[in-house]
């Protein structure tokens, strides 16, 4: 009953500052520090800064936590360092297949997409399909059929060619595994999925997430990124969550809903379920990876079990905050 009231007052507190916020991820894993030189450093945080900006500036102009998000995950989509977009890896078949999803955290509703090609933002199809279909999830041609019908951008196979990614190919492709993205040659594993959660200014919570998958991964394979629950999950009740890393572990362990239920059902705090799933549960269970999420009173949680992982946030009015490699 204590517990019920603190919450409510503290609920209470946060919207009367009605600070909004956003927080975005560029992928986790061994991102080894020897070996990033500090040009790459440099366009890797310039790239996250781009993304929360765009983010900020539509959550600065009183726009939804959903329109944030979406700007944002649109600016590292772009971003051809980050394994999404412009920049996602190749399948085993030497082609780009995406997946993307987005979940408004006001209204629960939601809108996937996976195996698509040629399109250039995916998360723009995700966000259509939640709007305009009637459905949540649309998957390959049909899913193409429909980004062609509303006009969205397509871009041929060379834009999303990338030199590094290419040959992070060919050292696979004639064996039976798929690898986590290595985004420059040597230097090291690591999971390259882009994400963004956000809270605006009338306390509304929203999150997507938007990757390439694995390099060589089995054409037609789907990761955890576009399943809602997943990779993606936001309700205003608790939190939003986007994740990253070995996406057949994050499905099994249903990731961001987890973190969710863990605070509507046993009371946790975002920083206790942050902590308990990403550096306790998934660690015993095997899942390489890390999350970031936002509670509905603003607090932000950026947790891995990992070496690093690209990441960022800003809170109205403070500075921006960027971070690769553990504190
Ligand atoms: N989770 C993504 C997937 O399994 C990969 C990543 O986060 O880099 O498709």
């Amino acid at each position: 009953m204590f517990e019920q009231k603190k919450q409510i007052e503290l609920t209470y507190f946060r919207n009367m500052k009605n600070k909004f916020a956003i927080a975005v991820h560029g992928g986790a894993g061994t991102i080894v520090q020897a070996l990033m030189t500090p040009e790459k450093e440099t366009a890797y945080l310039s790239g996250l800064a781009q993304a929360i900006q765009a983010g900020y500036k539509v959550l600065a102009q009183n726009g939804s936590a959903l329109d944030a998000v979406e700007a944002a995950v649109i600016a590292l989509e772009n971003f051809p360092l980050f394994n999404a977009g412009k920049g996602s890896v190749f399948t085993n078949k030497g082609t780009h297949e995406m997946d993307a999803s987005i979940m408004d955290g006001k209204t629960l509703e939601a809108g996937a997409v996976s195996g698509i090609r040629n399109v250039q933002n995916p998360i723009q199809l995700a966000r259509a399909i939640k709007d305009k279909s009637g459905h949540v999830f649309l998957s390959g041609l049909d899913a193409e059929e429909f980004a062609k019908n509303i006009q969205l951008p397509f871009q041929p196979d060379s834009y999303f060619y990338e030199e590094g990614r290419y040959k992070q190919w060919i050292e696979t492709k004639d064996s039976d595994s798929y690898q986590l993205d290595h985004s420059l040659h040597g230097e090291g594993k690591k999971f390259g999925t882009v994400g963004a959660v956000a809270i605006d200014c009338m306390g509304n919570l929203a999150a997507a997430t938007s990757t390439g998958g694995m390099t060589n991964k089995r054409y037609g394979r789907v990761g955890d990124s576009p399943i809602i629950g997943a990779g993606t999950y936001a309700n205003n009740k608790t939190c939003a969550v986007s994740c990253t890393g070995h996406g057949e572990y994050f499905i099994r362990a249903v990731v961001a809903y987890d973190i969710s239920c863990l605070m509507e059902y046993k009371g946790l705090t975002l920083q206790q379920a942050c902590d308990y799933v990403v550096k306790d549960k998934l660690v015993k269970f095997g899942g390489e990876g890390g999350l970031i999420a936002i509670d509905n009173m603003g607090n932000i949680e950026l947790p891995f079990n990992s070496e690093g992982m690209y990441r960022g946030y800003q809170i109205q009015g403070e500075t921006v905050v960027i971070k690769i490699y553990e504190d």
